[in-house]
């Protein structure tokens, strides 16, 4: 997986977006949308079960660990 855009600090960039959206259709596939991953946000730290587009909420505004 191209790991690049975690070096992006725009978080508004399109190829950030793209890297966001790229990671959780990898980190879901195994799962339904409704199920949760551990939020790898600067945040939540991986200590928070989030669904989809929670996660995606808080990659996009936060940033990612
Ligand atoms: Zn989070």
């Amino acid at each position: 997986m191209d790991k690049s855009w975690l070096n992006i600090k725009n978080r508004a960039d399109r190829a950030y977006i793209r890297g966001v959206d790229g990671f959780l259709e990898w980190a879901y596939t195994q799962l339904g949308v409704n199920d949760m991953i551990r939020c790898p946000c600067k945040r939540c730290m991986n200590t928070e079960f989030k669904v989809h587009y929670r996660v995606r909420e808080d990659l996009l505004k936060k940033g990612f660990l």
